[in-house]
């Protein structure tokens, strides 16, 4: 059959699940029979399966993302008058935990090939000023330079707390993304890797004490029921996300793989390609391919060529931060960060999920080269 006039997603959860339905509608069921929907036994379960998969000790569930960044920075100690540094090219979640916290964020550029964190910016940035903290992304779920980053943090006194929100299921030298600085922070937003049924996140660490901060910090800053030394916030897990997560990571692996040999075909096409330049993986590296990027000249015409054809596709992310009108107050400007500036003017994310075939890659493929 040709499938050549079907539509070529961005991402197919509809389908992911189908196959689950059941086993997520029972689970929900016994949720609803046990009537504990906030922590339990199901957020315990979840946050030791997961401990288990990155190779930690310890996963404290938290309501999101930016949640699971922002409270392993207060549990390090990262508030007013602290400065954090990260990368201008990501997600808006990362400066949000920043400066929610009442640090400052200091951006740094990338490495134009990798797009990734450039540790040698962040070493001069280093010289300039002091650095409490330094919050690598994983970006398109590629690790950053790990070894290099926890190098430079050590000389200079920085925390490392990795942003894996992308990253679910990578590894950098063979150990997990989410294992490779002081804590991390997972998002389980619906479209990643590993996604709940609504919000969640999480944060990994091998620290005790920290995950313990965590947990309390979680939970209005309790230690004890109405015992409040520190002041937290309401961001618990609760039991239904805990329970779609656990169910869905069994699966992680596999869907990681399928994304895996998508990224191949379009690895292989555009190689020989000179108006296309992917963008490159590090050595040592298994990347989560949460979303595959390529760099193209005049990218809006290849947007419309390909949306024509009925192949969505979507932008991660066109305004670098230090361009963001609500950090206007930060004081930057544009050329501050060629690097992030210039892939931010050129990028454009093609379908990449489990579900996707190969003959879905290769229409996407010919549609690219024939808009070029
Ligand atoms: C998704 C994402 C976040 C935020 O996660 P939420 O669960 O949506 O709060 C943070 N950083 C990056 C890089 C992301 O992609």
């Amino acid at each position: 059959m040709d499938h050549s006039d079907q539509p070529v997603q961005f991402l197919d959860l509809k389908s992911l699940h189908r196959p689950l339905k059941d086993e997520l509608l029972a689970s929900i069921a016994e949720a609803i029979d046990e009537a504990v929907f906030v922590g339990g036994a199901a957020v315990l379960q979840f946050e030791k399966a997961f401990s288990d998969y990155i190779g930690c000790s310890r996963t404290v569930g938290v309501g999101s993302g930016t949640d699971a960044l922002k409270l392993a920075l207060q549990a390090n100690g990262i508030g007013a008058g602290k400065t954090v540094a990260t990368v201008p090219n990501t997600f808006i979640a990362t400066a949000e935990a920043i400066t929610q916290t009442g640090a400052r964020p200091v951006f740094v550029d990338i490495d134009p090939d990798t797009c990734l964190m450039d540790p040698e910016q962040l070493e001069e940035r280093a010289k300039q000023q002091k650095i409490d903290a330094v919050v690598p992304v994983h970006l398109y779920g590629q690790c950053a330079d790990m070894d290099a980053i926890n190098r430079i943090a050590h000389r200079n006194g920085m925390i490392v707390i990795e942003d894996a929100a992308q990253a679910h299921g990578a590894t950098y030298k063979g150990r997990a993304a989410g294992s490779l600085g002081v804590a991390a922070a997972f998002s389980f937003y619906p479209g990643k890797n590993l996604g709940a049924g609504g919000e969640a996140g999480a944060v990994t660490t091998n620290d005790d004490a920290i995950a313990d901060k965590i947990e309390i910090l979680r939970d209005h800053g309790q230690s004890e029921k109405y015992i409040h030394e520190i002041e937290g916030t309401n961001s618990r897990l609760d039991a239904l996300q805990a329970r779609f997560l656990s169910i869905k990571l069994r699966h992680l692996d596999a869907w990681n793989a399928q994304r895996c040999l998508i990224a191949d075909i379009y690895d292989g096409a555009f190689a020989v390609e000179k108006h296309v330049s992917a963008v490159k993986l590090a050595p040592d590296q298994i990347p989560s391919r949460h979303l595959y990027v390529i760099h193209v000249p005049d990218r809006a015409a290849v947007q419309q060529q390909l949306s024509e054809k009925r192949i969505v596709t979507a932008l991660h992310y066109p305004i670098p931060l230090h361009l963001q009108v609500c950090y206007s107050e930060l004081g930057y400007k544009k050329g501050d960060f060629p690097h992030a500036e210039q892939s931010a003017a050129t990028l454009l994310s093609l379908p990449i999920h489990p579900e996707m075939k190969a003959s879905d890659a290769e229409r996407v493929v010919a549609a690219v080269l024939a808009a070029l």
